[in-house]
Order: C-alpha cells, then structure tokens, then sequence
C-alpha cells in the first residue's frame, strides 16, 4: 500500500492538487489547466544527463543492493520535483518502484518494478508526450476551426491517426485511475490518483478533449493557451517580466518586439531541435548523438542569452553543428 499520493481533480475553473503523505498531503490550486501549459514550455531534455545517472545508480542498486547509489537518485528526483508539479509525481511514482524492487529475489523481478532503463527513457517520452500534445492542440482543440464539437474532432483525429500512422507518432492514452468523489460541500467531480507522471498528462488531455477547452496561440509570445470562458482573448496570460505583467496585460503593445527577440535564442534551438528528433525516428542518427547534440546546443544556446555570442551566430551554429 502506497503512503504517499498524487491527487488532482478539476473544479471551480482550477486544478486542484493534493500531494505527498497520505494521510496529511500538500494542498495546492491553480487556474485551470496552468501547470499542462508550463509544461509544455518546459524544455525536459535539459535534465537528460541526470536521467542517464539515475540509470546508471539502478543499475548499480539492483546489482549489489547498496544503498549509497539510492541517494544520488533520491537527490535526483527530489531537484526535478522542485521544477515542476508533475515531477512530483514522477519522484513518488520511482520512490514508490525502488521500495518496492528492494525485495525483489531476481533480477527479472527487479525489472518487472523497476526497470533502470524506463527512468532512462523517461525525458525522451516526455519530449514526445509534449509534442503529441501540442499536436491535439493544433487539430482538435484549435480555436475557430468551426462548428463541430471537440470531441467529435478528436472521434476523427484519432480513428485516422490509428489507420494512417504508427502508435509512436501520436498521443496514445494510458490507463488510469480516477474515483468519483465530493471534493467539496460544492464539487462533485473525478478525482485522478496518479501512478506516473504520464497519468497526470492523460488527464488533462482527457480534461481538454471531454470538456471542450478550446486552445490557440498567444498572439505575442507563439505560445498555446487554453481558453477557460472568454473566447475573444488573444493572449496568454503567461509572466513577461519581474513585474508580473502578462501577454495579456501588455496586449499588441510596446513590449512586443522586445519579447519576442529575447525568446528567438529558444525558438531557434526548438525548432532546429525538432528536426533532429525526427531524425532519430528516420533512423538517420542515433538517440546518442541526439543527446550529445542536445547538451552542446543548450551550452551554446546559454552563450547566445548571455551575450557571449550574437543570435545570428548560434542560428549558424545550429545550422553547421
Ligand atoms: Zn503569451
């Protein structure tokens, strides 16, 4: 029996979350669907490194049962839980595994509970889960894409995606665990118990789709939103500076075109970064020399934003790496 819980459930027009020990968890609320949109900004190969020493740590832990090589992982998870909500379930779900593969008689067993190279793949599918997300945003939830309702989009979205692409090349649910609760004296809603962190992300694509949340890109920083009520906003609400004001608070005004060449260093990276991900898939490079790529070009990516080099030499950059 688990101690520890990942719960969230949606209600008041936010998302609501109750973390760690069971029986006296964290509580915490956000408007709705803010921690999907964060997500998706979140650059999660960056962490790829840690991910391959966590591997390595399992492997050494399921060898030898030593318990040294448990707190590098430890230390791991808890960094990434501080980056964002969802790695804290990520970090529950593996301290959960690791526990519970202590007593596992065989290596086979282990496995079954904690395989070492699941963690290792972990960035990588979450790189995927981003883009396959961003991709039901660009066909199902896109604003003003006519009548038909969302889901019956996503009925057609997804019955040609079965006939036409492989299962790797498009979002695919998991199966998860929710419980129909009263939350409040005023909600009655489902409530997800999250085992993964790729729970967390089926629940809100679930929310999106079943409750029609229609989605578009913020016209100042390119960014997907959710639209929650008011249909006509054109901007996210997203922090542009120290001060707290937002895309929407500054609208088509004068920060505009500061904005948007301060994040060109990113767009760059992600973009060229994309490319090379698809080449992976095409087999034309191997998922070694994509993270080695991926570790320079942050590095250079860090010496463009800290002036170091000019945008339109780490544009080249990308380009000749
Ligand atoms: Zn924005």
């Amino acid at each position: 029996m688990r101690d520890f819980i990942f719960k969230l459930y949606f209600a008041d027009e936010r998302e609501h979350f109750e973390l760690g020990k069971k029986n006296r968890p964290e509580k915490k609320s956000f408007p709705m669907m803010e921690s999907l949109l964060s997500f998706l900004d979140l650059d999660v190969m960056e962490d790829d490194a840690h991910f391959r020493e966590m591997e390595e740590a399992l492997q050494e832990y399921r060898g030898t049962r030593n318990k040294k090589a448990l707190a590098l992982i430890r230390a791991r998870l808890d960094a990434l839980a501080g980056k964002h909500i969802f790695y804290r379930a990520l970090r529950l779900d593996w301290l959960d595994r690791i526990e519970r593969a202590a007593d596992a008689p065989d290596a086979d067993t282990f496995d079954r509970i904690a395989w070492p190279k699941e963690l290792r793949q972990t960035p990588s599918r979450l790189y995927a889960a981003q883009r396959h997300i961003e991709d039901l945003f660009e066909n199902i939830l896109l604003y003003g894409s006519g009548r038909e309702r969302i889901r019956d989009r996503a009925a057609r979205y997804f019955a040609d995606k079965k006939q036409h692409a492989r299962v790797i090349d498009y979002y695919a649910f998991g199966q998860i665990m929710t419980v129909s609760e009263s939350v409040s004296s005023s909600a009655f809603t489902d409530v997800l118990y999250a085992d993964s962190i790729f729970d967390v992300l089926d629940y809100y694509v679930r929310e999106c789709i079943m409750e029609e949340y229609p989605a578009r890109r913020c016209k100042n920083c390119g960014r997907w939103f959710i639209l929650t009520g008011h249909n006509g906003l054109e901007y996210c609400s997203r922090p542009l500076d120290e001060k707290g004001n937002t895309c929407r608070d500054i609208g088509a005004g004068l920060l505009w075109e500061k904005k948007s060449r301060s994040d060109k260093p990113f767009m760059a990276y992600r973009k060229e970064y994309k490319k090379r991900f698809a080449r992976i898939k095409a087999g034309r490079i191997t998922e070694a020399q994509f993270h080695e790529w991926g570790e320079r070009a942050r590095a250079k990516k860090q010496e463009c934003d800290a002036g170091i080099i000019t945008l339109d030499e780490f544009i080249e950059w990308l380009e000749i790496s």
